[in-house]
C-alpha cells in the first residue's frame, strides 16, 4: 500500500486540510472558514471532522496515511504539541492540541508554528528544494520567519527563535507593535509599506493622494506597488527604504547563520523588481563575502501551500528519525 501524509494549516481565517505524497504533491486540499469567534472547542471539532473526512478519502484512495502535521500560527512547544499562545486565535492559551488529535486517530502527529512550518516547505520542495540550511522571511501583513538548519527547523529553548521580524534595523526608527523601535517589520510587511506611505503624503505629491483624496485611509499595499510602476515618487522612495532595511536584516541573517538561500514570501513580493536591487546591494555591502556569496536571495514558489506541505514535511521528518 502506498503511503502518504495529512497536512493541516490551522489559520486565524480558514482552515485548510490536505493529503499529502511523501514526495510533498497534494493530492486534495479542504478549506472552511475557521469560525474562531465560536470559540476552541468548534475550531477544534472542525479540524478533527476535516482530518477525519481527509484519512477516509486517503483510504478510499488507496493510501495509507503515516503521519500528520499541523501548521498553527504562534508560540509552539513543539516537543509537547502545545499552543502557548497564538495571536491569531486569542482564546488559544495552552491547548494541548497534540493530544487531542491523537486521542481521535492513532497517528504520528505534529504540532509546529505555521511560518516553521512554511519555511520547511520551501526547503523540502519549493525555492529551496535541495538546499540544506535556509531562513524564509514571510512578507505579509506582519514579517514571519522560519530558519532551517542542517535540515531542521530551529526552535530555540522556547519555540520562539526565528523572529526575524522584530530584529531591530534602525535602532531610531518608528515604534513597533512589539514595544521595541526599528524593527524589520515596521519597514518590510504591507502594514509598515502603508504607513510609511501615509505618513509622507502629509507633505509629499503622489498619484495616491489624488486617486485616494480624503480616504487615505482606504489604500493598500497593492495601491503602492502598482502607483511605483507608474513612476510615483513617495511610493518607489518608500519600497527603496524597505529594500534598505530588508537588506540589513538579511545580511545580518546571512551573518549569523550562512545559509544556502534566504527564501521572500509573503504579499509585499509583488514588488520584488522595484525592491530585489537594493536587497542586494545591502547584502553585499554588509556581509562577509564567503556566506554572501553561498546565500542565494529567492522568491518563495509554495504560495499559500507552503504551510500546508511544510506541516506535512516536519511530521515527515518526525517519523523518519524515529526509523
Ligand atoms: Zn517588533
Amino acid at each position: 500500500m502506498r503511503k502518504s501524509l495529512i497536512g493541516v494549516d490551522l489559520g486565524g481565517t480558514n482552515v485548510r486540510v490536505a493529503g499529502v505524497s511523501l514526495q510533498g504533491e497534494v493530492f486534495h486540499r479542504r478549506k472552511e472558514s475557521t469560525e474562531r469567534e465560536c470559540g476552541k472547542e468548534v475550531v477544534i471539532d472542525k479540524l478533527i471532522r476535516m482530518v477525519r473526512r481527509a484519512l477516509e478519502r486517503e483510504k478510499r484512495e488507496g493510501r495509507k496515511v503515516v503521519a500528520l502535521g499541523v501548521g498553527v500560527p504562534g508560540v509552539i512547544l513543539v516537543r509537547r504539541g502545545i499552543i502557548v499562545s497564538s495571536p491569531n486565535l486569542p482564546d488559544w492559551l495552552n491547548v494541548p492540541l497534540k493530544k487531542m488529535i491523537r486521542k481521535e486517530f492513532s497517528l504520528p502527529v505534529v504540532v509546529e508554528n505555521d511560518a516553521n512550518a512554511a519555511a520547511f516547505g520551501e526547503k523540502w520542495i519549493g525555492a529551496g528544494k535541495g538546499s540544506n540550511s535556509l531562513v524564509c522571511l514571510t512578507l505579509g501583513t506582519g514579517v514571519g520567519g522560519g530558519i532551517i538548519l542542517d535540515g531542521r527547523v530551529w526552535h530555540g529553548e522556547d519555540g520562539m527563535a526565528a523572529e526575524v521580524g522584530h530584529t531591530t534595523v534602525n535602532p531610531d526608527g518608528p515604534q513597533c507593535k512589539c514595544g521595541n523601535t526599528g524593527c524589520l517589520e515596521v519597514y518590510a510587511s504591507a502594514t509598515g509599506i502603508v504607513s510609511e506611505v501615509r505618513r509622507r503624503l502629509k507633505r509629499e505629491e503622489s498619484v495616491l493622494k489624488k486617486s485616494f483624496q480624503g480616504r487615505e485611509d482606504l489604500f493598500r499595499a497593492e495601491d503602492v506597488f502598482r502607483a511605483a510602476k507608474k513612476g510615483d515618487r513617495v511610493s518607489l522612495k518608500v519600497i527603496e527604504q524597505m529594500g534598505r532595511y530588508l537588506g540589513i536584516g538579511i545580511a545580518n541573517l546571512v551573518n549569523l547563520f550562512n545559509p544556502d538561500m534566504v527564501v521572500l514570501s509573503g504579499g509585499v513580493t509583488a514588488a520584488w523588481k522595484d525592491f530585489i536591487e537594493i536587497v542586494e546591494e545591502e547584502v553585499r555591502v554588509r556581509a562577509f563575502v564567503i556566506p554572501r556569496e553561498r546565500a542565494k536571495i529567492r522568491k518563495a514558489r509554495l504560495g499559500d501551500n507552503a504551510g500546508l506541505i511544510g506541516a506535512a514535511g516536519v511530521a515527515l521528518q518526525a517519523v523518519r528519525g524515529k526509523d
